[in-house]
């Protein structure tokens, strides 16, 4: 679940149309997996590679970037489900996190380092933690997957936002955040 270099980090471009298109094309259900999973290039670690404009990208990056928007200064897109080539299962954090997860996957008499409470980044970091909460990045509000977004995007339009928030268990808020976000509603 660790991530890259910060080489690998670079902002990624507003993408056109046939970019998204061409990027979810890429992108296939494993069924032993569970994940929606890069077929395209892979990285040493196993994460998934694109090219656009001859610069290359990690994959999950650019499909949180496509599904929720830029990707915060200071904020990592890690995996929930430790596959590195899934471009689904995704959330956003920080660095502390990924450790604190390395930590938490080590046996019990190395885990004491582990940092907690006052540690933790949302306290060392209010103004991204409050920038993250604000948009429903983090917090109860982070529920959906980037496959969900994209399919509520595709209901937007033929049921209501009360329907929709039912049908995922999640607020309408989040509908309506979804909807706001909605840079890219073809890709669907
Ligand atoms: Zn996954």
């Amino acid at each position: 679940m660790g991530e890259h270099p910060a080489s690998t980090r670079r902002a990624i471009p507003q993408l056109t149309e046939d970019e998204c298109v061409r990027f979810w094309r890429r992108a296939v259900r494993n069924p032993a997996t569970g994940c929606l999973e890069w077929v395209g290039a892979r990285n040493r670690k196993g994460y998934g590679w694109v090219t656009f404009r001859r610069q290359p990208y990690l994959a999950h990056r650019v499909a949180w970037t496509i599904a929720y928007g830029a990707i915060p200064t200071g904020a990592l897109i890690r995996h929930k489900c430790d596959n590195a080539p899934c471009v689904e299962h995704l959330e956003i954090g920080t660095q502390a996190d990924n450790w604190n997860d390395f930590i938490t996957r080590q046996p019990i008499k190395f885990r004491a380092t582990r940092v907690r409470g006052d540690q933790h980044w949302r306290r060392r970091n209010p103004a991204l933690s409050a920038k993250l909460v604000g948009a429903k990045m983090v917090g109860k509000q982070a529920k959906l997957t980037v496959e969900q977004v994209l399919h509520i995007r595709a209901m937007i339009g033929s049921r209501t936002q009360r329907e929709i928030a039912a049908a995922f268990g999640v607020s309408r808020a989040t509908i309506s955040f979804v909807k706001s976000g909605m840079r890219w509603g073809h890709v669907v």
